[in-house]
């Protein structure tokens, strides 16, 4: 039997870095492949369809879940954001590895259905630089940057959930580190 992909999940709290640290891998590792999402937020500028993310409404979000398509979906910030199924599942039961990058309420649902992933959480290198790196992409009101630390606070919590940890200090460093454990993950013999 083909031997299946491996399923990484990139977790962490809000402005931590994450998506930076994504694309970077996807520029060196063209061959994994990244789970778009479908969400019910509004586009940002130079956001576009179906590269970053599908925009759907909250209708047809609501008519993916009762259809079913969904492997995980979860509310973050007011939006609505979920993983369709169909593209993750096609790709890792063809061998080829896929990527997740998603909240820790969707880490969790997918730890709970398919354990065998593997499971990363990006975290800053203090609280204090957490919230600096938050202020200064600008996008955030005073209550938002608010709520964003009280919930990475609440989300480093969850820390023993996951199989790694990455502190995000300089960014060619967490590439190289991420990199090591794909790596390490893809010689793996066994599971116990
Ligand atoms: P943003 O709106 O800034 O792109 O993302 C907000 C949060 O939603 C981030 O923490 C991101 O990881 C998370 N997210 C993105 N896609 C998904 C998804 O499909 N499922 C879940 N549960 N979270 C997601």
């Amino acid at each position: 039997m083909k031997k299946k992909g491996n399923l990484f999940v990139i977790c962490g709290p809000s402005g931590v870095g994450k998506g930076t640290v994504c694309k970077e891998l996807l520029k060196r590792r063209p061959d994994i492949k990244l789970s778009i999402s479908a969400t019910t937020r509004k586009k940002r500028n130079g956001e576009l369809e179906g590269v970053n993310y599908y925009f759907i409404s909250k209708e047809n979000f609501q008519d993916m879940i009762n259809k079913d398509e969904f492997w995980e979906y979860a509310e973050v910030y007011g939006n609505l954001y979920g993983t369709p199924k169909k593209y993750v599942l096609e790709h890792i039961n063809n061998g080829e590895d896929v990527l997740l990058e998603i909240d820790i309420q969707g880490a969790l649902q997918i730890k709970e259905k398919y354990p065998e992933g593997v499971f990363i959480f990006i975290l800053p290198p203090s609280m204090k630089e957490l919230r600096n790196r938050i202020v200064n992409r600008g996008t955030d009101s005073k209550e938002s940057i608010e709520k964003r630390l009280k919930a990475a606070f609440r989300e480093i919590d969850f820390i023993d959930k996951y199989d790694y940890y990455i502190i995000n200090d300089k960014l060619e460093n967490s590439i190289s580190k991420l990199i090591s454990i794909i790596e390490a993950e893809k010689c793996r013999v066994k599971d116990d």
